[in-house]
């Protein structure tokens, strides 16, 4: 290939330090060493447009972030056992983005963590252990989640206690009814739990599906699934980590859009724009069974450094009008997706909802046959132009665009002219 010599050398010595599990990106890796907003800059100072980091989700390096960690860092930073304000002010100013059903926030480090304790809750509150995750879903990386986690490899073993459904998919099973067809397999799970003497605990799903291969669309197709999780007995939960604060555009929450109140929201990544403060806010009815019978203190959860983060980042949201921006270049990106697809047959289907946006490329239009090979040549053509995004679903043949919410306009169009050109070549046009 045509890697330097510095890359070679730092490749092999990520492999010798960090050991065979990591992964890196593109078959050229990107080395960055700074970033601002939109973009990435390289040590020779080359920008790359950031299409993809929903972390950095307010802008890499937001001055406003920056200047609350470190006021907060220069003042105090400790655990929550003691009295402060900082968890207690920012508690008040989340559950003020949520329904009035919602009464309290834990707070973790990462969303992996906020899962693996909804997932307790909702054990406790349940009294089953049964839990219900998407084909392809990803919720994270401890024992527990890992085990509800099929993404995460062909050999990953789930746990006997997990049983997993179809995605809503509107293109695979157009014409369908996707919710009724997707509510349809989840009772059929909890039908084969209990034929196995499991009691169900919960439905839990990323609201964007984003390692599915992003689904969004009919707004509403979660419904019927959730009514017949409740009537079963188990609780629904929403992982937002991907979708949650402003990125499906027009509202701060993914499960908003589908017109639900969750029992439980799973929050992490943009929650700190890269540092690491998650969480998980109940309802207080869901979280009583947990909460008499067992303590729960996490060291570095909820301190004052990352709640002072935390907060800031809300304050971008509000102030740079930042789920509206999400929604309106949302829109714009879609509508130029929607005209490359008059010219590229490869475009099989476009799914977005604000800045989540996901363009299942197939081989063949009409039998929809996944064009793998294609999307990886995509992914690469676009990162040899400093463009980044990457691939979902199953057989990674989803482009996932998923830019910071400050991207513009002009972004989107940079974004949009680069595709075409790639495209065209990939076809060989
Ligand atoms: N849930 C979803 C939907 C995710 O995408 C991720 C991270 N990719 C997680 C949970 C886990 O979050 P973390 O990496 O912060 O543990």
């Amino acid at each position: 290939g045509h890697l330097s010599v510095q890359q070679r050398e730092m490749i092999a010595r990520r492999r010798r330090l960090l050991g065979p599990a990591y992964r890196l990106f593109y078959t050229e890796p990107v080395h960055v060493v700074r970033g601002k907003g939109v973009w990435l800059y390289d040590p020779e100072g080359r920008a790359y447009l950031d299409v993809y980091n929903n972390v950095a989700s307010v802008g890499h390096c937001h001055p406003h972030v920056l200047e609350a960690l470190c006021r907060q860092a220069r003042t105090l930073n400790t655990h929550t056992r003691y009295l402060h304000d900082s968890a207690l002010d920012y508690a008040e100013r989340l559950l003020g983005h949520f329904p009035s059903e919602f009464g309290h926030v834990m707070f973790t480090c990462t969303g992996s963590e906020a899962n693996d304790l909804a997932f307790r809750v909702a054990k406790a509150h349940a009294g089953g252990t049964g839990f219900i995750v998407t084909h392809y879903a990803y919720h994270g990386v401890t024992n527990a989640v890992a085990e509800m986690s099929p993404s995460l490899g062909s050999s990953m073993r789930l746990g006997d206690h997990v049983r997993t459904v179809p995605a809503p998919d509107a293109y695979r099973n157009s014409g369908q009814d996707v919710g009724a067809l997707f509510a349809r397999h989840v009772q059929c799970a909890i039908d084969d739990m209990r034929a196995n003497g499991i009691k169900p605990a919960g439905l839990i799903v990323d609201t964007i599906f984003s390692s599915d291969g992003v689904f969004t669309d009919p707004p509403g197709f979660l419904a019927e699934a959730v009514a017949v999780m409740h009537k079963a007995g188990g609780v629904f939960i929403a992982d937002e980590v991907q979708p949650g604060f402003g990125r499906t555009g027009g509202q701060m929450w993914g499960f908003q859009r589908h017109g639900i109140v969750p029992d439980i929201v799973t929050l992490g990544k943009p929650m700190g724009n890269g540092h690491p403060i998650a969480g998980m806010v109940a309802r207080p009815e869901i979280l009583a069974e947990f909460g008499q019978n067992l303590r729960y203190f996490n060291t570095f959860g909820g301190n004052p450094v990352s709640v002072a983060v935390g907060m800031a980042v809300l304050d971008v949201i509000e102030n740079e009008n930042l789920i509206d921006n999400a929604a309106a270049v949302g829109a714009r990106l879609s509508d130029g997706l929607e005209e490359l697809a008059k010219t590229h047959a490869m475009i099989g289907d476009i799914r977005a909802a604000g800045l989540f946006v996901g363009v299942e490329l197939v081989s063949n239009p009409r039998t929809r046959e996944p064009a793998t090979d294609e999307t990886a040549r995509v992914v690469n053509g676009l990162r040899a132009r400093r463009i980044l995004i990457s691939a979902a679903g199953p057989a990674a043949n989803v482009l996932k665009i998923r830019p910071p919410l400050v991207f513009s306009n002009d972004n989107a169009d940079l974004f949009l002219t680069a595709l075409d050109e790639v495209l065209r070549e990939v076809a060989g046009r």
